[in-house]
């Protein structure tokens, strides 16, 4: 389906590419999305050539300016008159010269779904170091006070990290929120031309959704567009997959597989998962709302797992042993 997708986006993008190369359409179409007006006049001024395309649109002035793409320093006394791009170099969905469009929303949503893992990464981590922090000023032992200074300078790092990317995935949300206002002006909302689905799977792709969600969303995409979170993503989901199994009495199946495997066959697993007791009752299982047994699909899920490790998945129920007065002792008497 993703391979499916990628190929479908190819042949779109391919169009939208002819369309950008004429200067009169491009500049009045709503299908042109970027963040300043800075982009469309690099189109005119650069050669379709020196054009770089990704995964989620283009840069038209050959990734050569991301040292001066941020916003406008006027007035400031400073060599150049625009600031670098916010987030460092290549941080494409907060560059004034990055141009984008429908034909780019499938990698959009990736990028969006794989800066949220990372949000989330880095606010766990915000969490911990804070949590370390308050309990040295509680204790007030003056051994770990002197700790305090070097605790305080990690927070403002990993602060400074939670405000980059959560501006990232903000500057994001806004791309694909455009992206979809823009179809909406062209094709009265039908999504055909960008993404194998609807509205309603667009829609669902950016909807508030679980951690466990999130992270599927990285993984099944990560063939086809390699994002920043992909090993978070997967050892994260996987984890969560392996408390289920252990919570209707099967032994953890990824933990013991190598970050390929744990991609491929968590895929596949959540897509069975998927396919046969829906997206609701999914989420469910791997929150522990509901048990396996409940879903009547035990045989279909200790198959494809145990085909994968090569071994069964299901663990021996042990019997319990009866109360010792209940044994009825077995002495065998001398005649
Ligand atoms: S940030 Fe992206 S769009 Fe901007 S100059 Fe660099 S590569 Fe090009």
């Amino acid at each position: 389906m993703a391979k499916a997708q990628q190929r479908i986006e190819q042949a779109e993008q391919g169009n939208f590419l002819r369309f950008l190369k004429n200067a009169e359409i491009r500049d009045a179409s709503p299908l042109v999305v970027a963040n300043d007006a800075a982009a469309l006049a690099a189109l005119d001024a650069n050669e379709p050539s020196g054009w770089t395309i990704g995964d989620i649109g283009i840069c038209p002035v050959g990734m050569g300016k991301c040292n001066v793409g941020g916003p406008s320093l006027t007035g400031e006394t400073v060599k150049s008159a625009f600031a670098p791009v916010p987030g460092g170099p290549k941080n494409c969905v907060r560059c004034r010269f990055f141009i984008t469009g429908p034909a780019f929303l499938g990698g959009l949503v990736a990028k969006f779904n794989s800066t949220g893992v990372l949000l989330l990464e880095a606010s766990d981590r915000l969490r911990k170091i804070e949590a370390e922090i308050n309990g040295i000023e509680d204790r007030a032992e003056p051994d770990e006070l002197r700790l305090l200074g070097h605790a305080y300078s990690r927070r403002d790092t990993i602060l400074e990290e939670v405000d980059t990317v959560a501006y990232n995935w903000h500057a994001c949300f806004a791309l694909v929120q455009r992206c979809k206002a823009a179809l909406k002006v062209v094709n009265g909302g039908g999504l055909s031309l960008v993404l194998v689905g609807n509205a309603a799977d667009l829609n669902a792709a950016l909807e508030e959704c679980s951690n466990f969600e999130l992270y599927n969303a990285v993984c099944q995409v990560a063939a086809v567009y390699p994002n920043d979170s992909p090993v978070v993503s997967t050892l994260r989901r996987g984890r969560l997959l392996d408390v289920m199994l252990s919570r209707n009495g099967r032994r953890p199946v990824f933990a013991t597989l190598s970050e390929d495997e744990t991609l491929a066959v968590g895929n596949e697993f959540v897509n069975l998962l998927m396919a046969r007791i829906g997206r609701a009752e999914t989420v469910d299982l791997i929150e522990g709302r509901r048990m396996l047994e409940s879903t009547g699909i035990e045989e279909d899920v200790d198959r494809l797992l145990s085909g994968q490790v090569g071994s069964p998945i299901k663990l021996a129920t042990i019997r319990p042993l009866p109360p010792l007065d209940a044994v009825t002792p077995n002495v065998e008497t001398e005649n």
